[in-house]
């Protein structure tokens, strides 16, 4: 026995279903679009949650906030139509505004106990010089609801959910937006379908913004890929759920 064989890093190719938990509309697929799509191909059913309405960086701030709305569902759709994403789904809470962890935490333990993933994807909430709340936030609430599923005496924000739920097993959750990967996913093959998901996001992002993201992302994947076997790559923090407490 070795202490790697204890938690070996959980295998995301096995994944068959997939609750992607982001804090705005656009970040499942700017950070992970391409191995989303890849897993999407090779079977895997992919469910969208996000956890913010997203109204404050719309482009065009003419729009009453139901024009924005509706214009931000428009992208994510097609988006995700891309990307092979099967349900979106949203929990609402303002865009960079006054809600806690604490309101996250029980809508997410009830799509986690809803949707009974295999793999969770979110942000890392651990990320140095992370600013935004929403996706410290998003990040936190969704690592301790995939270590909390299975206690339902923690409540869900839903008590038929909770009511019916029988347990499952999480093998894994993969953190993006992260600085400590210890997986690079090759995501060659799916980064043109990523780049054209991504340029779904007109709502949010002007010309000029969204030419400087794609040049980014290009050269960020290109970066991260160097002395791996392939010439793109996403990073993640893959971690078995008993990895996320004590770190033993
Ligand atoms: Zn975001």
């Amino acid at each position: 026995m070795t202490i790697e064989s204890l938690l070996p890093i959980p295998d995301i190719f096995s994944a068959k279903r997939i609750l992607c938990i982001q804090p705005h509309y656009d970040d499942n697929d700017i950070a992970a679009g391409g191995i989303l799509t890849q897993l999407a191909k090779n079977g895997a059913e992919l469910f969208y949650l996000t956890a913010t309405n997203d109204l404050m960086g719309i482009v065009d701030t003419s729009l009453s906030d139901e024009e924005a709305a509706n214009a931000l569902k428009r992208d994510q759709f097609a988006a995700g139509k891309i990307v092979g994403v099967k349900e979106q789904s949203w929990c609402g809470y303002p865009d960079a505004g006054d809600y806690n962890y604490f309101d996250l935490r029980p809508d997410f333990l009830k799509h986690i106990r809803m949707f009974k993933p295999d793999f969770v994807f979110a942000p890392d909430a651990w990320l140095t010089y992370e600013g935004h709340r929403d996706h410290i936030q998003t990040g936190l609430a969704a690592a301790e609801a995939v270590m909390f599923a299975g206690l339902t005496k923690i409540a869900s924000s839903d008590p038929e959910v909770d009511s019916g739920y029988e347990g499952h097993s999480i093998q894994g959750i993969a953190l993006y937006f992260t600085r400590e990967p210890n997986t690079i996913a090759d995501v060659t093959s799916t980064w043109e379908e990523k780049i054209a998901a991504v340029k779904c996001y007109k709502a949010q992002f002007d010309p000029e913004g969204m030419e400087q993201l794609v040049f980014a992302l290009d050269m960020k994947s290109q970066q991260v890929a160097q002395g791996q076997s392939f010439t793109r790559g996403e990073p993640l923090k893959v971690l078995h759920p008993r990895a996320l407490h004590c770190g033993i």
